[in-house]
């Protein structure tokens, strides 16, 4: 009892020790089985009737918990990858560094995850690690305490079994829950520095459940963000898109400005939320995107990103065009020069890569509003994409109203009114250039 007092109040430290489990009824947490999904129940029911222990874990029961609606459903499980699959007809294992198993149920897919071992000194299987003891490798198999004890937060460590509708809690998550506490099992600095992307976890589950981070594991943050430069780029792209498309990226965000996270910690925010027009164009883009997520609306990671980093595009492009360098290609040369040195740090696939460019190059064209070609944007295939961003602009002042309302109208008009709509061709365009059929893609010689 004194002992479990001390450890609250020095804040756990050391490696969590896997004392016995609450177990929870559902008259306590009110967690009914109809709440967890068809093919999740059905394969568990099957791993239990094979004789081994499966309960529903992670995100979908802390969701759920705090009545929201769980992304998807992970299962934990005592039966390694290859008893899992033989109990299905269909499934797969996959991964190397660490097998799971994806079981086919109608149309939903159940990922199954064999309960993992320790990889602290205290089970003897000390876990590769950098200099900076970051873990590299950790691929034990173990016990549902050690599996409880490898989580990250005390409500991530709950274990829901459908079948008798309790809840197994080795660290007191449930109440922590109740009392909207985001809790890190075991020592937080130690914890971060095994895995510094939980700094980033904490943000966002803290912004995505209405909790409040505890001090303890709030305190270090400050001091341990550049640990973050050493997570390997496509890790760090993966998190940054979760916290973005959470729903809650305004408040994630403001929250990793109040404590001056987002210097470092987001090289792409670093800059952009210290210039005035820059952090009212993001903040516009990012409650878009919120509103977007909260109507069930799917939202682009390249409009994500085009919108994050335009700020640095107009910036750079503005160089190059006082230094005389001709409107289009100082527009490519600014995009590619953006894109480079956030692909350092940040993995941005190819293909988001290209959905950024299409977006922005498709700026400057909005201007034109003679001739065909107009009607020539209209026809781009990210045309309502670019458009979209447009309005964004406009919303922020970098834009004048009138452009983006004349394309809100010519959108919407018919073939008769959209031709009474084409402004006069600019002055000093000759007659020979307006004649020319309208191009689909930006010439790097305009
Ligand atoms: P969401 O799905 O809403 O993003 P989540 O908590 O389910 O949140 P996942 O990445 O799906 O996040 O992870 C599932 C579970 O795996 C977590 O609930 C947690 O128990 C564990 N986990 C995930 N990432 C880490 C980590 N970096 N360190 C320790 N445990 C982790
Ligand atoms: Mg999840």
């Amino acid at each position: 009892m004194i002992r479990k007092f001390i450890s609250r109040v020095l804040g756990r430290t050391g490696p969590a020790k896997p004392e016995r489990p609450a177990v929870i009824a559902v008259a306590q947490h009110g967690l009914q089985s109809d709440q967890i999904s068809r093919a999740c129940r059905r394969t568990i029911e099957t791993l239990q009737e094979n004789g081994y222990q499966a309960y529903v874990v992670g995100g979908a029961v802390r969701d759920l918990l705090a009545g929201l609606t769980p992304k998807d459903f992970d299962v934990a499980t005592n039966a390694t990858p290859e008893q899992v699959r033989h109990c299905f007809r269909r499934a797969r294992i996959i991964g190397r560094r660490f097998q799971i198993v994806h079981v086919n149920i109608g149309t939903e897919t159940i990922e199954v995850t064999t309960f993992r071992g320790h990889h602290g000194e205290q089970g003897g299987n000390k876990a590769q690690t950098d200099e900076q003891g970051r873990v590299l490798r950790d691929n034990v198999f173990g016990s549902q305490a050690e599996d409880a004890a490898r989580r990250d937060f005390t409500v991530n460590a709950l274990y829901y079994d459908p079948s008798s509708e309790t809840i197994v809690d080795y660290h007191h998550g449930v109440a922590d829950l109740k009392q909207k506490t985001l809790r890190m099992i075991g020592d937080p600095k130690t914890r971060y520095r095994e895995d510094p992307v939980r700094m980033l976890r904490a943000v966002r589950l803290a912004a995505k459940l209405g909790l409040m981070v505890d001090p303890a594991a709030s305190r270090p943050i400050r001091e341990m963000t550049e640990l973050i430069e050493n997570v390997p780029p496509s890790r760090l792209f993966d998190e940054m898109l979760k916290l973005l498309t959470s729903g809650h990226a305004v408040r994630c965000v403001t929250r990793l400005r109040e404590e001056g996270l987002h210097h470092g910690l987001l090289p792409l925010l670093d800059v952009i939320l210290d210039q005035p027009l820059g952090e009212r164009f993001v903040m516009l883009a990012l409650e878009s995107t919120d509103r977007r997520v909260r109507e069930g609306k799917p939202v682009s990671p390249g409009f994500l990103f085009a919108a994050l980093l335009w700020n640095e595009v107009l910036i750079k492009w503005e160089a190059l065009k006082k230094r005389g360098d001709p409107l289009i290609p100082a527009l490519f040369q600014a995009m590619d020069e953006v894109l480079d040195v956030q692909a350092e740090k940040l993995a941005i696939t190819r293909r988001i890569a290209g959905d950024i460019k299409d977006i922005w190059a498709l700026q400057p064209r909005f201007e034109q509003r003679s001739g065909k070609r107009p009607y020539g944007v209209l026809q781009q295939p990210r045309f309502r994409a670019g458009y979209d961003f447009l309005l964004l602009r406009v919303e922020s002042g970098e834009v004048a109203q009138e452009i983006g309302a004349w394309w809100t109208d010519f959108l919407h008009a018919s073939d008769e009114e959209r031709a009474g709509m084409l402004l006069p061709p600019p002055a000093g365009e000759t007659r020979k250039r307006r004649r020319r059929p309208a191009r689909t893609r930006p010439s790097n010689t305009e």
